[in-house]
């Protein structure tokens, strides 16, 4: 199938005279008939057995999600912060550490930087845009995996996944991206050799503004076993998972050891995982994914354009843009589109951008981005309000910096706003 296809018809196949649209099974548990039965579930979770390892309409959501992604299994997860901290705690523990792209979310940055710090993993930052060379040279004997964005939000930068997938594979490491911005529909980073890919499906995937949530997804690919002969790292996916009655996670489920580990241990312990209606709503948002992927493209390349001629706007970023500093890389990664999101700078810098944004009457100023309504943030008044303007500079954001998320209205309304908004600066 195509993958406006699989967005509708991917992982739910209805029986004869079964309800078309995925049912919300709202159940926290399951009934058994022997003790047998269920001691065996304990021994190896092939079933249905308590919410917080699986759930019928979750399962559906996330095979779906795999069969976007091209992967072989997905876990979705109660935020998009829970999927990213799962993926990394999923392969390092205290005493370990782990590269990530200078260029990413703010709360991940948050995650990484300092939370994780706190629990003895290390993040070593490297630029988005170092050579091959410099991301080999920042790992350590102890460094598990790379993680990257492909489409930074809110910086827009975009991600060379090929290269940093090279260093990283070349080193027997594994290399996790977040594709939230950029979705399935736009670019499927395992087709570029990354191993795992994390998603905020509070973003484009749920589309609608209705529920937070967040996903993992396995390629399948990456080759445990090898790595750890060769380096000793990754045990806990070859040898005995002493919590789960010796389970050996490569050598029960094969290539889908990191997903399963990830379920029956982590979501097991920290259980961050979604309610079934959750998961229900976020199917609704998949199915009308491409269509909506491609018109938030379409109408932020005639919104870019239009920034692009006005001279009250210093610059604008936008990889979908001719001249953009990473349009190569989008033609590369993302020949199809690059989002619904630009990042501006107002020339008069934050005064300036204030006035803009509030005289703007269709675009909502809201802690949101990549909606079906056009909503618009000025980070150093808001997500980054603590910084002094120096620390700004110094974080790539300039106080006259407005992130603008087109939505799906017609594209002549949204560039009628931005005219009003042009005028009272
Ligand atoms: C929003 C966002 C997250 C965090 O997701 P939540 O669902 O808000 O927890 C992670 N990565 C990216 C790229 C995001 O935009």
């Amino acid at each position: 199938m195509k993958i406006e296809t699989k967005c509708l018809h991917s992982g739910y196949k209805p029986e004869n005279g079964g309800p078309s649209q995925i049912p919300i099974v709202q159940s926290t548990t399951y009934r058994f008939d022997s003790c047998d039965h269920v001691a065996d579930l304990f021994d190896k979770p092939v079933e249905y057995m308590y919410s917080r390892f699986a759930n019928p309409t979750c399962d559906a959501v996330e095979k779906r999600i795999a069969d976007l992604e091209g992967g072989v299994g997905c876990m979705l997860t109660s935020s998009g912060q829970a999927a990213s901290l799962l993926s990394i705690l999923n392969l390092c523990c205290a005493g370990d550490s782990f590269i990530a792209s200078s260029s990413i979310y703010g709360g991940t940055i948050n995650l990484f930087g300092f939370t994780l710090k706190k629990l003895g993993i290390e993040c070593i930052w490297v630029d988005v845009n170092a050579s091959y060379d410099e991301i080999c040279a920042a790992i350590k004997p102890n460094t598990k995996c790379i993680f990257g964005e492909t489409i930074a939000n809110p910086a827009l930068t975009v991600f060379d996944i090929e290269k940093w997938a090279k260093a990283a594979h070349d080193n027997f490491l594994p290399l996790i991206v977040d594709n939230t911005f950029a979705t399935p529909i736009l670019c499927r980073p395992f087709e570029w050799d990354a191993d795992i890919v994390v998603h905020s499906t509070t973003k484009y995937m749920d589309g609608h503004a209705v529920q937070g949530g967040g996903a993992i997804v396995d390629s399948g690919k990456f080759d445990w076993e090898t790595a750890y002969k060769k380096t000793g790292k990754f045990a806990d996916m070859i040898e005995p998972d002493e919590s789960y009655h010796g389970l050996c996670y490569k050598k029960e489920f094969g290539n889908a050891a990191y997903i399963i580990k990830a379920r029956t241990q982590l979501m097991r312990d920290f259980g961050c995982y979604p309610a079934a209606q959750s998961a229900f709503y976020l199917n609704l948002g998949l199915e009308t994914l491409a269509v909506r992927m491609e018109r938030y493209c379409r109408n932020a390349e005639k919104v870019a354009a239009y920034f692009k001629k006005s001279d009250k706007i210093a610059w604008v970023s936008y990889p979908g843009l001719e001249g953009d500093k990473y349009h190569d890389l989008a033609k590369k990664y993302l020949p199809n589109g690059t989002c619904g999101v630009i990042s501006i700078g107002i020339k008069g810098g934050r005064q300036a951008a204030m006035r803009f944004m509030d005289a703007l009457k269709l675009a909502s100023d809201e802690v949101h981005v990549a909606d079906i309504r056009t909503c618009v943030l000025h980070p150093a008044s808001a997500t980054h309000r603590q910084l002094t303007d120096e620390q700004l500079v110094a974080a790539g954001i300039d106080g006259g910096m407005v992130r603008f998320s087109c939505g799906l209205e017609n594209v002549d309304d949204i560039i009628a706003d931005i005219d009003l908004g042009l005028a009272a600066i």
